[in-house]
């Protein structure tokens, strides 16, 4: 496994990063196991102010931090600077709330007098995507460092130089050695480190395929895990919608960060009186796109993150046309060298369509449409993923009805995706289990330890 930072823009290789040897798991999991043992013994309140400091230094370093993202991953800056923003105020989230997360809940019992206290696990292992190569980070980071639990990072592949710049600023905050260690090491030392004794737990972030073979290492040394996996959201509209809220959030849905992100909307769903004008609306906003140097803040579609990221969804669109799908908009080649897919729209996508049930994780909309509000529903079900979904409906009776029918981990009624530290982030079925952020973030690795005296 070669860890590379290949700018999706221009193509060059700006660096090379050596694999971690077996030597270096083995220093990062005893350091780890010795801050554990060292950290049950102090309590989270020590840990807030480095929590703080790294959001204060995340903000200082803004720019910087943000043309990593950018040169490593092709996000737009403007997108890049908000995900270093949003890091910030995840720090700061659990800094302020870590504590009163972690107080003692006292259990009404005949048995006497009985309370739980939820204490650190020991060294955890977080496996990371490139799509928000801080962000996803630090969800898993914050909680557990105010939780006590030490971590090893193996991040993506085409993402080293932000994990290291991530690992620096912990370090920079006065975090203690073995806090967070970064290491750039291949899927058996990920096994091997799930195996060990000292590792408590695993959380990943990224495909169905990746999560499987993780959440098998664990669940064969009976580990906790967290999987965040993939989603193919539903963005319903319904018949009492209000169009001037549509209208303003659809194209954001689905083309922010380039159309990968694993809660934006994926599958727009229109009752059919309504279908020709969105299908219209989609087409005319799509066109306006303009592709280019995701450093330059006019360009509004970024390149894909890297080369098989595009020959991945090339494939896929090909495959759905192939099956019958309709191009309504784009799969045009786009004129310039870097990793760019078209902003692109299909329609007729049956179910028998391999493109039904597959997430596409680029700038590719498909839009489907309902006879009657039971249709649309069964629709954004029908589906083995179930991470986010979206609900337009002037009723929020109606709407409140409607998004409790449907089968995910997120429902957001009248505005698009969202994700903020005090909001749990997470799915079910194929899009995973668990979830991050807010205290139930907080909670996926404790040990709810009950004292009871009688
Ligand atoms: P991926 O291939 O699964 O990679 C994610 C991470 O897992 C990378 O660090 C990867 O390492 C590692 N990995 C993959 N297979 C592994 C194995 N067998 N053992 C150990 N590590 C392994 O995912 P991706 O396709 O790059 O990322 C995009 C996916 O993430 C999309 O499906 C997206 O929807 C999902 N996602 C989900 C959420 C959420 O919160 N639910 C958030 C963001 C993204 P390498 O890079 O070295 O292969």
């Amino acid at each position: 496994m070669a860890y590379k930072t290949i700018n999706p823009y221009t193509n060059e290789t700006l660096k090379t990063y050596p694999n971690a040897t077996d030597a270096d798991l083995e220093a990062a999991l005893a350091t780890g196991h010795k801050l554990y043992q060292q950290w049950r013994q102090e309590t989270p309140a020590s840990r807030q102010p480095v929590l703080h400091k790294v959001a204060e230094l995340m903000r200082a370093e803004k720019t910087p931090l943000a043309e990593t993202i950018t040169k490593e991953m092709g996000k737009l800056i403007g997108e890049a600077e908000a995900e270093v923003d949003l890091c910030a105020d995840i720090a700061d989230y659990f800094a302020d709330h870590g504590a009163e997360f972690l107080a003692p809940t006292p259990l009404p019992t005949d048995a006497g007098k009985a309370y739980y206290i939820k204490q650190a696990v020991g060294v955890l292992v977080m496996v990371e995507p490139w799509n928000f190569p801080y962000y996803q980070i630090m969800r898993v980071f914050a909680p557990n460092y105010i939780v006590g639990n030490p971590m090893i990072l193996k991040h993506a592949s085409n993402t080293p130089s932000c994990a290291a710049a991530f690992a620096d600023i912990v370090a920079r905050a006065g975090a203690p050695e073995g806090s967070l260690t970064n290491l750039f090491i291949s899927y058996d030392q990920v096994s091997a480190a799930i195996a060990d004794p000292r590792v408590a737990g695993v959380a990943l972030t990224g495909s169905e395929r990746g999560g499987a073979a993780v959440a098998q290492e664990a669940g064969a040394n009976l580990k906790k895990s967290t999987m965040e996996l993939g989603g193919n959201d539903a963005f319903i509209i319904l018949d009492d919608a209000d169009w001037d809220k549509v209208k303003a959030l659809a194209v954001d849905a689905r083309l922010f960060n380039a159309g990968q992100v694993c809660s934006a909307s994926k599958r727009f769903i229109v009752m059919a009186d309504k279908y020709d004008e969105f299908v219209d609306f989609m087409k005319t906003e799509f066109a306006k796109v303009r592709p280019g140097d995701p450093l330059d803040r006019n360009t509004t579609l970024a390149p894909l993150s890297s080369a098989s990221a595009k020959t991945k969804l090339e494939k896929q669109v090909a495959d759905a046309v192939a099956a019958g799908a309709t191009v309504a908009y784009g799969n045009e080649p786009v004129d310039l060298p870097g990793q760019f897919f078209p902003a692109t729209i299909l329609t007729d996508i049956t179910k028998d369509n391999p493109a039904y049930n597959q997430e596409m994780f680029g700038p590719v909309a498909a839009i489907y449409k309902a006879n009657t509000e039971a249709e649309a529903i069964a629709l954004a079900n029908d589906s083995s993923y179930g991470l986010g979904s979206t609900v337009f409906s002037k009723d929020p009776e109606h709407a409140d009805a409607v998004a409790r029918q449907i089968e995910a981990g997120m429902t957001t009624i009248n505005r698009a995706w969202i994700t903020a530290p005090e909001l749990p982030f997470g799915g079910v079925k194929n899009s995973g289990y668990g979830r991050e952020l807010y205290q139930l973030g907080l909670d996926a690795f404790v040990n709810e330890h009950l004292i009871l005296n009688a």
